[in-house]
């Protein structure tokens, strides 16, 4: 008998394949874990010894530059160095941030051991740079991992890779190295356009400034909450969040008319202490920022707090949006619950259907947050306090560059598009 030709059978096949497909669609709108609120008080944070680790047979290795993380460093055999990373402070989130650079008198070839603390694991394959400019991925021929388990999971325990060292400096890097330095040039291009303003909010807890773009030449009744690297690894982010903001500063008509209505507010770096310091996660206050949005006890997120109530109090003004730019495995955007509605219902759903739509191949990971009225992340604080539709924009550790700039850019254009509308 021809298997098809009973009905039943065809109807069962039908639903396991409705089922197959439903199942697919609610991975890509899978809840957010609930976010446990830590206490966010100061702790003590172990600062690095800085300078110049001589190796022997005339190789050094050095930490001594901004963005830098390495904790020691001994020569294990012949050809074989094997440096420590460790955390600023405990518990922390696994994202070991390492950055060391490293010359040899004679050129030869020889492999570094990335070794970690006993909990931690492996996260970010090497990048590596001879101008400390510009930067590739270490080839993948080029390392070994060594995988452990931990909580049942296999996760990579550390990394050895081959090098060649010669004079001229050698720079490792988790991600590519943008410290306060770099971003205070992209900042000063940006203020040679008419319409950017830049000023201090604050100060991080370590004493650097936090620094705040303003973008638009409107009367701030329509406003735009901007920010990015609370957490000091997340370069990708960055780069996400330095080609949207570039685009709403591009001489394109809409983003014209945008900034004649709109006022968009940029904290490029609210962990500089953290960025500097080449941490893991945490500020100089030992603290995640990113849970201290509902105590702020930490003077970065008191920063941006301040400055956004002063706006709304002098101005009568809006925030209509808020967008925190992070870094994680994947693609991901964090949302508050569309069921809740701010102050323009529907706008964070409907960009990313359109980024969706826009890019080929490309299908919008979303994880909507269950909706508790906590502020303990900052997209809750700006949705929360504020009604400004907001998420949390995550860009994989991974993700191709030239993709992470073309979603920026996009991101901008279809933001700009519908709240023009
Ligand atoms: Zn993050």
């Amino acid at each position: 008998m021809n298997f098809f030709k009973n009905k039943a059978t065809f109807l069962f096949i039908f639903l396991i394949i409705l089922f197959v497909w439903a199942c697919e669609q609610d991975t890509q709108w899978k809840g957010q874990p609930p976010i446990k609120k830590v206490s966010t008080e100061t702790v003590p944070i172990q600062l690095q010894y800085k300078g110049i680790f001589d190796l022997g047979d005339g190789v050094f290795i050095s930490n001594d530059y901004n963005g830098a993380r390495l904790n020691g460093a001994a020569r294990t055999n012949d050809t074989l160095i094997s440096v420590l990373i460790t955390p600023e402070n405990s518990p922390i989130n696994m994202s070991p941030w390492y950055g060391f650079k490293i010359w040899s008198e004679t050129e030869k070839e020889i492999s570094v051991k990335l070794t970690y603390t006993e909990n931690a694991f492996h996260r970010y394959y090497p990048k590596i740079s001879k101008d400390c400019s510009s930067w590739k991925v270490l080839d993948s021929l080029k390392y070994q991992v060594v995988m452990k388990t931990r909580k049942e999971k296999e996760v990579p325990k550390n990394l050895t890779m081959q090098i060649s060292v010669s004079k001229d400096t050698l720079w490792i890097s988790a991600q590519e190295l943008i410290t306060l330095s770099e971003v205070d040039s992209w900042m000063d291009e940006l203020l040679s356009n008419s319409f950017v303003s830049k000023s201090i909010i604050g100060e991080s807890r370590e004493g650097r400034p936090i620094s705040l773009l303003k973008i638009g030449e409107s009367d701030d009744q329509k406003m735009i909450i901007t920010i990015s690297r609370q957490h000091p690894p997340e370069v990708t982010g960055f780069l996400a969040m330095k080609a949207f903001v570039e685009t709403i500063c591009s001489d394109i008509e809409i983003a014209k008319k945008f900034r004649a209505e709109h006022n968009v507010y940029v904290v490029p770096i609210v962990n500089p202490d953290g960025v500097n310091n080449g941490h893991w996660r945490h500020n100089f206050g030992g603290i995640d920022l990113n849970r201290d949005w509902e105590d702020f006890n930490q003077p970065e997120t008191s920063a941006i707090r301040d400055f956004m109530k002063e706006k709304v109090t002098q101005t009568g003004g809006k925030f209509y949006f808020g967008v925190d730019f992070h870094s994680t495995w994947e693609d991901i955007y964090y949302t508050i619950s569309s069921e809740l509605k701010g102050n323009m219902p529907g706008l964070v759903p409907k960009l990313i259907d359109a980024v969706g739509n826009e890019l080929p191949n490309y299908k919008p990971n979303v994880r909507p947050n269950p909706g508790t009225g906590h502020k303990i992340t900052s997209a809750a604080f700006f949705f929360y306090e504020f009604g400004a539709e907001s998420l949390i924009y995550e860009v994989g550790d991974n993700t191709p560059r030239e993709f992470v700039r073309k979603k920026g850019e996009v991101s901008a254009m279809k933001l700009m598009d519908l709240m023009m509308k």
